[in-house]
């Protein structure tokens, strides 16, 4: 009897990494996050990240979160969040480790097939709402490397009148676009395609379009060190570097297919690396673009560029 005793309690403690899996308490919880988390992440994150967790995993408010101190957590549950203190602890992003990303007030699914939407790419879709929103022409519109969609469903989302399409190269991104597009209920055209494939004509329509919007790749590998591991080392490297030696690879792309393909005075928008800002805007101006606008993000960083097409 004794012996059993002593294997049971070996075992569980091999098992329950620090966490006993009956008899927790929210309050243990919450107290055993903070520990393991401290030093990992700072506290205004740590605190957002329990949040987070009991929200998904127990649907509690910042409320429940204080009056609920006693209540003891469900073992299946409390296994749940025992992972997602382990995946946080390996530095994963906490949108990645519940599937879900919040953009411009809309839930869309994301996994590491897509970049996490970031909030000055929220700060570039307001910029173009506030742009296009006073036509009264039936306008067309087309994201280009679209990743989780957010910044085409957002646009519909707002814009309902606009006909969108988006595009990217990776299918598994596509495939989860068109989920968030169909979780929001809008209606965007999805295309796979290469925009680096200059021959390709990714839309089989001679329609023009009146707005282009870009948010592509324009980490330059050389700032790979000055990146924190949960960016670096889980999301997608397709979407977010480029070469030293070609930093606007994609802009000159985008650039080359909006001039074939944008209506005149048709709108081009893209978010920019804050150091190339006013590369792209030459880039822009030897290119036929007027009206060219460098807008800076809630951080400061000019982050944000418009030109009109003039031909
Ligand atoms: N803004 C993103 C970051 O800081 C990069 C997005 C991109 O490369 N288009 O990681």
């Amino acid at each position: 009897m004794l012996i059993l005793f002593f294997i049971n309690v070996f075992l569980s403690s091999v098992f329950s990494n620090q966490m006993s899996n009956s008899n927790t308490s929210v309050q243990s919880l919450i107290r055993l996050l903070r520990e393991e988390l401290k030093g990992l992440y700072d506290t205004h994150e740590i605190e957002s990240f329990i949040f987070y967790t009991f929200e998904f995993h127990l649907g509690y408010s910042q409320t429940d979160l204080l009056l609920k101190k006693e209540v003891q957590i469900p073992e299946q549950q409390l296994i749940k969040m025992n992972d997602v203190l382990r995946r946080l602890k390996q530095e994963e992003p906490m949108q990645y480790i519940l599937g879900e990303a919040w953009f411009c007030g809309l839930k869309l699914k994301v996994t590491p097939d897509v970049l996490i939407p970031r909030p000055e790419t929220e700060e570039l879709v307001e910029w173009i709402i506030d742009d296009i929103s006073h036509s009264n022409l039936k306008l067309r519109l087309l994201d280009i490397g679209t990743g989780s969609g957010c910044i085409a469903i957002a646009l519909k989302k707002r814009l309902p009148n606009v006909e969108v399409w988006a595009m990217d190269v990776s299918n598994s991104a596509l495939e989860l676009a068109k989920q968030n597009a169909a979780l929001n209920k809008v209606d965007v055209n999805f295309i796979q395609g290469d925009i680096l494939n200059s021959s390709a004509n990714f839309i089989n329509q001679s329609a023009l379009f009146d707005c282009v919007v870009s948010n592509p790749p324009y980490v330059l590998q050389s700032e790979k060190q000055t990146m924190k591991t949960n960016v670096l080392e889980h999301e997608p490297h397709v979407a977010l570097f480029v070469n030293d030696w070609d930093p606007l690879l994609f802009y000159k792309a985008i650039i080359n297919y909006s001039s074939r393909n944008l209506s005149r005075n048709g709108k081009l928008f893209f978010e920019v690396n804050e150091a190339k800002a006013l590369e792209v805007s030459s880039l822009l101006q030897n290119n036929n673009f007027a009206a060219i606008e460098i807008k800076k993000d809630l951080s400061g960083k000019e982050r944000m560029i418009k030109g009109a097409w003039q031909l």
